[in-house]
């Protein structure tokens, strides 16, 4: 690519980080990156109604947390003036005046409540996308003038000729059309001197030099209206790309509102999720590489990423495969890494205080291959701190098929009870003793000892297991089940 590339992230501070919005970002990102570009945040903050304390702040944080960091932003300013739109107010007033000395823009006096019996008309007549009827088009300069001196409250609005066309090519999508006549005159500039949305973004995306821009394809139908301004300003559009639905399991539009699936960064942050494995998925959702690879790192997907391959159906977002990178990257760690990470899991929710450093890691250790995400270890370590009381029906329903095992049991119990020096070794012994003294192995051997000691049918190393729920508790477990 021989122009500059420059993407931006637009997001509008309606709500935290969800995500297809990070989806959005992701992808601006990483288009920039690949091509040694730049990549933009700018804060979208028009609607005013819709403004949400503190996620501005929170979105930022969330974005640099999965390693998408801006390149100028609020807080890292570039050349191109402040990069929230509430403070460029001016600048989108100046535009609209140009448009309306063009004659591309006219003032609009009509009250809400007239536009909105217009539009019952329209729609009473089946007009199913009803349009302003252009009242105030044919208003002469003299009643302008006087309309304005009496200030009489005005909308500014876009004049759209009706046998305009207006095509893009999408990168997704290909060749996109829109006619002139199915879009009506558009509002620019709010009676409150507040821009539209698709005015401001337009102003923006021109003054800012943005090459590319990639979004959700809720905004195709916005694309017309943007190119109609790019046009007026004779200035060159951006090209194009408006990515495929994100759909959940069950084929269907993911909605926040959808309280059985989590949605927001945060909350697979709180859940101990890796960054970087949630990257590595969100990568994944409406774009695919050229192999059937699906582990790739931030620098690995910066090199491969390539503007073509965006997937034309929608995506699924399933968690499942989330949960299944992330225990990917869980067990890529170091062992000290790994550590570090899931330790403040388990604090937060025993007391450790008691517990050597050693006992704690090596619980956490046994559970390091499987582990999907960092809160799970609390339900995991769970039996290490209060003692099961009550078999599961799976853990039962075993033990019932179990059967002649009662007196190696018992001579295992004893064999606990004789151990003086509490070790992994010393207890490994004891299992391969007990099994040859009565001539059982396998899981005749292994199932009976670990649903007695541990009250659990399921389990990672068993001699650990033992070892780290130590002799009394063990003893006592095996005495409860005898
Ligand atoms: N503020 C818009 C949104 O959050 C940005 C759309 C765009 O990228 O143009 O959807």
């Amino acid at each position: 690519m021989n122009q500059k590339v420059r993407l931006r992230y637009a997001p509008s501070p309606t709500g935290f980080l969800h995500i297809g919005n990070a989806r959005t970002a992701l992808f601006n990102y990483l288009f920039a990156k690949h091509y040694h570009g730049v990549f933009v945040v700018r804060i979208e903050d028009t609607d005013l109604k819709r403004n949400v304390e503190g996620s501005v702040a929170s979105q930022l944080d969330n974005l640099l947390w999965l390693g998408i960091e801006p390149d100028e932003t609020i807080d890292k300013p570039g050349a191109y003036g402040s990069y929230r739109q509430l403070e460029r107010l001016e600048l989108y007033q100046k535009y609209a005046q140009e448009l309306l000395t063009m004659k591309k823009a006219y003032y609009c006096f009509c009250t809400p409540e007239e536009l909105e019996k217009n539009r019952e008309a329209q729609l009473s007549k089946e007009h199913l996308s009803p349009h302003y009827n252009r009242k105030c088009w044919k208003l002469t300069q003299t009643v302008i003038v006087e309309k304005l001196s009496q200030k009489i409250p005005y909308n500014l609005r876009f004049f759209v000729p009706d046998e305009a066309t207006y095509n893009f090519n999408d990168l997704v999508r290909g060749a996109v059309h829109f006619k002139g006549k199915d879009l009506g005159d558009w509002v620019i500039l709010k009676s409150n001197r507040i821009p539209t949305y698709n005015f401001a973004v337009v102003i923006d995306d021109m003054l800012m030099e943005i090459s590319h821009v990639v979004r959700g394809e809720e905004h195709i139908s916005n694309t017309p209206k943007q190119l109609m301004i790019y046009e007026a300003f004779k200035a060159q559009p951006p090209v194009f790309a408006h990515l495929t639905l994100i759909v959940n399991e069950q084929h269907k539009k993911l909605s926040k509102r959808d309280g059985h699936l989590m949605q927001f960064i945060s909350q697979y942050r709180t859940f101990g999720y890796l960054p970087a494995a949630i990257f590595n998925f969100i990568s994944l959702l409406g774009w695919s590489p050229i192999d059937t690879t699906e582990i790739f790192s931030h620098d690995e997907l910066i090199k491969i990423f390539d503007e073509t391959r965006f997937s034309k159906s929608p995506s699924m977002f399933d968690v499942k495969k989330l949960t299944w990178i992330n225990n990917y990257y869980l067990k890529q760690m170091s062992d000290e890494e790994y550590l570090a990470f899931v330790r403040p899991f388990l604090a937060a929710e025993y007391d450790l205080t008691k517990k050597t450093a050693a006992w704690i890691n090596m619980l956490l250790l046994i559970y390091k291959k499987e582990l999907q995400y960092g809160t799970e270890i609390v339900a995991l370590a769970k039996p290490f701190f209060e003692p099961i009381t009550k078999l599961s029906s799976a853990t039962q329903a075993m033990l019932t098929k179990l059967s002649g095992y009662e007196a190696m049991i018992t001579t295992f119990k004893t064999g606990l009870t004789d151990i003086a020096d509490w070790t992994e070794i010393n207890i490994k012994e004891l299992i391969t003793k007990t099994g040859d003294q009565y001539v059982v192995k396998g899981n005749n051997l292994f199932m009976p000892i670990r649903i007695f000691t541990s009250h659990q049918e399921h389990g990672p190393e068993l001699t650990k297991i033992i070892y780290l729920l130590g002799k009394e508790q063990v003893i006592s477990n095996i005495t409860k089940l005898q």
